[in-house]
């Protein structure tokens, strides 16, 4: 069963996140709720940036801005988010977060598709927290709502 479909029916950010939890889910069975997603204008070689011990992603406006192809464009919002969600679920050592990235992708979209390309490309090169504070001011955050839908299950 290939998420790909579905992926190319994702109309935002939340419904690629959904389908990052999905595939996590179903290749790790690990899962994880109360993210929340800032779009910020990082250095072009930096795909997300996650503040360890935050709940937070902030995904490269640039990045994602400066892709006119849609397929290729999701493949890398896809890739990314999955990429720091691994972060978010503990996992800390880079190689080993890129190695889960490239088997989630492959589990579920079969080598053809663009997010395994992303998976083994990136941009995956990580911010220092200081490298990080220097960027403020062009950083321009914005908090994407309703980034994490909730359908009932998880409620207590
Ligand atoms: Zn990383």
């Amino acid at each position: 069963m290939s998420l790909s479909e579905d992926l190319e029916k994702a109309r935002d950010y939340a419904d690629i996140f959904a389908l990052v939890k999905r595939a996590v889910k179903r290749t790790l069975g690990e899962h994880r709720v109360g993210l929340m997603l800032y779009l910020g204008n990082l250095p072009r070689n930096v795909g997300a940036f996650h503040p360890l011990g935050t709940n937070e992603i902030i995904l490269n406006r640039r990045l994602i801005e400066g892709e006119r192809c849609e397929r290729r464009r999701k493949a890398y919002i896809f890739t990314v988010l999955l990429h720091e969600y691994l972060h978010a679920l503990g996992y800390v050592d880079e190689r080993r977060v890129r190695a889960l990235a490239y088997r989630v992708c492959v589990e579920n979209f079969g080598r053809e598709h663009p997010v395994v390309d992303v998976s083994i490309t990136g941009p995956w090169t990580d911010l220092s927290e200081e490298e990080f504070d220097e960027l403020s001011e062009g950083l321009e955050l914005e908090l994407v709502k309703d980034f994490e839908r909730f359908d009932g299950r998880y409620i207590v």
